[in-house]
C-alpha cells in the first residue's frame, strides 16, 4: 500500500535465525546464525480505535514469515537476502507502506576480531502516474495491451486508468490522430526500472523509434514519481513537458486534480487550467 504519510512503526528486533547465506560454499553448507531487524512504517489510527489486530501487521505472523524465507532461500549476498526479503514482505501484508530491513551476520567469515557486519535496506510503494499514447494500428488495443502488461508485473500495481480522449498530433509530423490516456500505479521499482519496464512494453507492442513526435504504437512516459524531481542520461522526472500538454494534463487532471507538480507548486487542475 502506497501512502504519503503513515510514519507509525512497528518494529521487530534482533529476531534470530539459523540459515545458509553466504559467498563461501561452506557457509551455504553449514549454515550460521543470522538477526534481522525490521521496521514497518504503516498507519495505526483505525488498528487503535478498533483495538483489533485485523487492522495491523501482525508481528508475530511477520517474525514467522521472515523465519521461514531466511531458512528456505540461499543468498550470496546479504544485499540479495535483504532486499529479496524487503520485497516479500512488502508484498505480502498491504498495510506496510515503507520497511527498513536489516540483516545482521555476527560469525561473518572474517580472520579479525569484530562485533558483526550486515547490510540494511530501506524499501516502499511509490506512486507514478504514466502518460499512454497510440495513433498507429488499433490505438486502443495497444494501451490495453500496455495496462495487461503492468498489471502482470509482480512490483507494479495498476490502481487507475483514465478515459481515453482523441487528440491531434503534437510537435508538427503530419500523422494519424492520438488517443491518450494517464494511468496511475503503484510500484516497488524505482524510476529507472519502471523506465526500462515501460520501454520493454514499448518495444513489445512493436515501437520504433524513427521520427521524433512521429507515428507510434505505443508511448508510455513517466510524468510524477511521487514527489520525486531527478535528472539522469535516460530519465527527467517530472516529465519536462508535462505541463504544455492538454492530452497529458486532462487525463490526469480527471484521476489526479490535486496532484502538486513539485517544481513548478501547482496542481494539476491549476496547470491546465493555466494552458
Ligand atoms: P518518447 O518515448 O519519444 O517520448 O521519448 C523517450 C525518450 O525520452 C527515452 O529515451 C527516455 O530515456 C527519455 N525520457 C526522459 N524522461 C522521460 C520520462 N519522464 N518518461 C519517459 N521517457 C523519458
Amino acid at each position: 500500500m502506497y501512502s504519503e504519510w503513515a510514519k507509525d512503526e512497528i518494529r521487530i528486533d534482533r529476531l534470530e535465525i539459523f540459515a545458509h547465506h553466504g559467498v563461501f560454499p561452506e557457509e551455504t553448507r553449514d549454515g550460521q546464525i543470522f538477526y534481522v531487524n525490521a521496521t514497518f512504517y504503516t498507519d495505526v489510527h483505525k488498528a487503535c480505535e478498533e483495538d483489533n489486530l485485523a487492522y495491523s501487521i501482525d508481528y508475530g505472523d511477520a517474525c514467522f514469515f521472515i523465519t521461514e524465507w531466511m531458512q528456505n532461500n540461499t543468498c550470496r549476498l546479504l544485499e540479495a537476502a535483504a532486499e529479496k526479503l524487503a520485497r516479500a514482505l512488502l508484498l505480502k501484508y498491504d498495510l506496510i507502506c515503507e520497511l527498513d530491513l536489516e540483516i545482521l551476520k555476527p560469525h561473518a567469515p572474517i580472520k579479525l576480531p569484530f562485533g558483526c557486519v550486515s547490510v540494511k535496506v530501506h524499501r516502499g510503494w511509490h506512486r507514478s502516474y504514466i502518460g499512454v499514447g497510440s495513433n498507429m494500428g488499433d490505438r486502443e488495443r495497444y494501451i490495453k495491451g500496455a495496462v495487461e502488461a503492468l498489471e502482470a508485473h509482480p512490483l507494479i500495481k495498476v490502481k487507475r486508468v483514465s478515459e481515453l480522449i482523441v487528440t491531434k498530433p503534437y510537435g508538427g509530423v503530419e500523422q494519424e490522430d492520438f488517443l491518450n490516456g494517464v494511468l496511475e500505479l503503484e510500484t516497488l521499482l524505482n524510476p529507472e526500472e519502471l523506465l526500462e519496464t515501460l520501454q520493454k512494453i514499448e518495444s513489445a507492442a512493436g515501437r520504433k523509434r524513427e521520427i521524433h513526435w512521429g507515428p507510434r504504437t505505443l508511448d508510455l512516459d513517466i510524468l510524477f514519481f511521487d514527489a520525486l524531481c531527478y535528472r539522469s542520461e535516460t530519465l527527467v522526472i517530472p516529465h519536462p513537458d508535462l505541463q504544455n500538454r492538454r492530452f497529458v494534463l486532462e487525463p490526469l487532471a480527471a484521476i489526479a486534480p490535486y496532484m502538486c507538480h513539485p517544481l513548478m507548486g501547482k496542481t494539476v487542475a491549476g496547470l491546465l487550467k493555466e494552458l
